[in-house]
């Protein structure tokens, strides 16, 4: 074995391993590294070694799994082959879109690193102490894999506050544009790389836009709609789209968007969303499709009681302003509304809404984006398709 710092875990940390969790926490931790973040053999009680895991002396996730092999040596290949495997786990998502995530952190085992393609170029976060140590070899093995044309770090997100590390937003390689252009399933739209949220577009609505595009007809609303990118789907078999966010800079960019694919049945409305549905109750209006995405409104487990509230609301609002036969997307990305507290949250509104709503699918996240049965922190986005059958 070589001479790697070493980390002595409690039973209840190895027992996080075995149940396939990556993580073990600081309070599991009988005997810490002597050493800087990097990489670390983990050893559990009686000294068996359990594996190799990234060592982020700051953070409550102390370890973090990358390899059960406790020899493994995270050299330039060791980086290379896990990336490479990542990406070709992708390869069917190419025939429809150019932009798609290629690293799914936790859900890829490779814990802590995002990677998303745009087309030619690559948004990275890197947000553990353990993962920047090899910064240079990530880097390095995304060149050699996906050959990008540049590769930004979009280091901005809270999990590195509380790493300890720095927030920045750098190119690592290349150089990266200020926006680029997305291919997705027919319909064109441009991604936001150093503005955008997260890495520059919602990726991972990706098959739910194609999918609700292909179901749309007649009249339909789009609330939430950010950069436009479910109305431009919508727009090509719904006769009417309305859009609604409450951001103007949002909507410029689905103007933009629009003239981009020259579709010209998309209205832009700048509203809160809640007055706005309630509003159009008022005046009985009614939609053949509504597709429902909110921002994430439980940030926290904290938020989560105030957090349904505004869901439920906003789900039986919609739901009221479904045509007979209407169908209807909605969704949530609070990782702290589980999937039974979402389906759990559209039986209360489907009450309140007084009309008879049968769900017609539950979806789940998209290949780019697996969630791993043990590992909950890889799940966040949970769907409903909806229909009013009264
Ligand atoms: N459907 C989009 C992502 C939506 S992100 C896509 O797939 O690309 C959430 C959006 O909700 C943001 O654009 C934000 O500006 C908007 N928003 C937040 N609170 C709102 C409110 N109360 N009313 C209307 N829009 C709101």
């Amino acid at each position: 074995m070589h001479n790697m710092p070493v980390a002595i875990v409690s039973n209840r940390g190895a027992s996080r391993w075995s149940n396939g969790h990556p993580w073990i926490y600081r309070s599991d931790v009988i005997q810490p590294p002597d050493a800087e973040a990097g990489s670390v053999l983990v050893l559990g009680p009686r000294d068996r070694p359990l594996g190799i895991a990234l060592w982020s002396p700051a953070s409550e996730i102390s370890l973090r799994l990358v390899d059960r092999n406790p020899n493994a040596i995270l050299d330039q290949s060791w980086w290379t082959h896990r990336i490479a495997g990542a990406i070709a786990h992708r390869s069917p998502l190419s025939e429809h879109t150019n932009a798609f995530r290629l690293v799914h952190a936790e859900g890829d085992g490779l814990p802590s690193l995002v990677v998303d393609r745009y087309d030619d170029w690559l948004v990275v976060q890197l947000s553990s102490a353990g993962l920047e140590q090899y910064r240079r070899e990530i880097v390095q093995a995304l060149i050699e894999v996906a050959s990008p044309a540049g590769i930004l770090a979009r280091n901005d997100t809270a999990a590195r506050k509380r790493e300890g590390l720095p927030l920045e937003t750098v190119v690592l390689h290349g150089s990266v544009p200020e926006s680029i252009t997305v291919r997705e399933a027919g319909v064109s739209y441009t991604a936001a790389p150093w503005t955008g949220q997260k890495t520059g577009a919602f990726l991972d609505q990706r098959e739910n836009r194609i999918h609700m595009g292909n179901l749309a007809r007649g009249r339909a609303l789009d609330c939430f709609g950010y950069h436009g990118s479910f109305a431009l789907h919508v727009a090509r078999q719904a006769s009417r789209v309305t859009t609604i966010d409450i951001s103007a800079p949002a909507l410029d960019r689905a103007r933009l968007n629009a003239e981009l694919n020259g579709i010209t049945n998309i209205h832009f409305v700048e509203a809160n969303a809640f007055d706005w549905l309630r509003d159009a109750e008022r005046n009985g209006e009614q939609f053949d499709t509504i597709i429902l995405d909110p921002p994430a409104f439980a940030r926290s487990r904290q938020a989560l009681h105030g957090a349904v509230r505004g869901y439920r609301e906003v789900n039986l609002r919609a739901m009221r302003l479904l045509a007979p036969g209407g169908l209807m997307f909605t969704a949530s990305c609070s990782y702290h509304l589980t999937r039974p507290l979402f389906l759990q949250m559209l039986e209360g509104a489907a009450a309140d809404s007084g009309r008879r709503i049968a769900l017609r699918e539950v979806r789940v996240q998209p290949l780019d984006h697996p969630e791993i049965l043990t590992i909950p922190e890889t799940g966040y986005l949970k769907g409903a398709v909806l229909e009013a059958t009264d």
